[in-house]
């Protein structure tokens, strides 16, 4: 049997190489991580569900003309992504306070925060993903201006893009994480959006009752994780119509 070059393993995820260069191969694992690894477990069908709900964001972005990695899916956990050089940043974009926000700040979890907030955190575990600001990303030089500039104007589109997916399921998007990569095409060197988008890496509120659909679920002990993100799933119509299974089933 072929044996495939592992290039990668993070916390929820596993990457290999692809079948052609400048392709990776990303696989999804069941692992549920919190609080910097601190917490874990074994969430069954998570990762078949955030397969398809990452390639449902990012095929709507590159829709919409904001290139992501995401090529096609390959099966229930594995897609087909572009690979390129990974920014070190997670950029969160806020619509409403949550999380460490809240606890920064001192805004009460809900509030609607008065434009929405972009901000960057450094991409290192030992360091436990520190806030920092433009200044330390361009005296370091982890981001040129210019790239800072796109991420920026991607970031905001990317939310209004995402808030507006969720408002017509009636899901209000309070936060959420995505990292950028740089590629080339030809002689150009242009920034896309790598990594995954999925309840595991924003914060998914029910409008009318306010009920958490996201990793909140894990992070908090607020019940189930997989009927949360099938909910998500499901009211984006991405599992059959008599979806009261318990496991997952992919329709397309
Ligand atoms: O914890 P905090 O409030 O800063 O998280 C903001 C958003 O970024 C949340 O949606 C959270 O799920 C996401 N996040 C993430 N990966 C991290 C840190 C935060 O996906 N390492």
């Amino acid at each position: 049997m072929a044996r495939r070059a592992k290039i990668y393993e993070g916390k929820a995820k596993i990457l290999y190489e692809g079948p052609e260069p400048g392709t990776i191969v990303q696989y999804f694992k069941d692992d549920a991580t919190a609080f910097n690894a601190e917490k874990k477990d074994v969430v069954e069908g998570k990762g078949v569900l955030n397969n398809r709900l990452s390639e449902y964001f990012m095929s709507g972005l590159n829709n919409i003309g904001i290139p992501t990695h995401f090529i096609k899916r390959l099966n229930m956990r594995e897609q087909l992504v572009r690979s390129c050089e990974i920014i070190p940043l997670e950029v969160v974009v806020r619509n409403y306070a949550a999380g460490s926000i809240s606890k920064r700040l001192g805004i009460a979890e809900g509030a609607q925060l008065p434009r929405p907030i972009v901000e960057y955190y450094f991409k290192d575990d030992n360091l436990g993903d520190p806030l920092i600001s433009e200044e330390h990303i361009a005296a370091f030089n982890w981001a040129s201006s210019q790239e800072m500039e796109d991420i920026v104007g991607l970031a905001l589109r990317v939310n209004d893009f995402l808030s507006g997916v969720m408002f017509g399921v009636g899901i209000k998007l309070v936060d959420f994480k995505i990292e950028f990569g740089r590629y080339f095409e030809n002689e150009y060197q242009n920034l896309l959006i790598a990594d995954e988008i999925s309840p595991d890496s924003c914060r998914l509120w029910d409008i009318k009752s306010g009920k958490k659909l996201d990793k909140d679920v894990f992070r908090r002990d607020l019940g189930s994780l997989t009927d949360a993100y099938t909910e998500v799933a499901d009211r984006l119509g991405l599992l059959p119509k008599s979806s009261s299974q318990t496991k997952p089933t992919l329709v397309r």
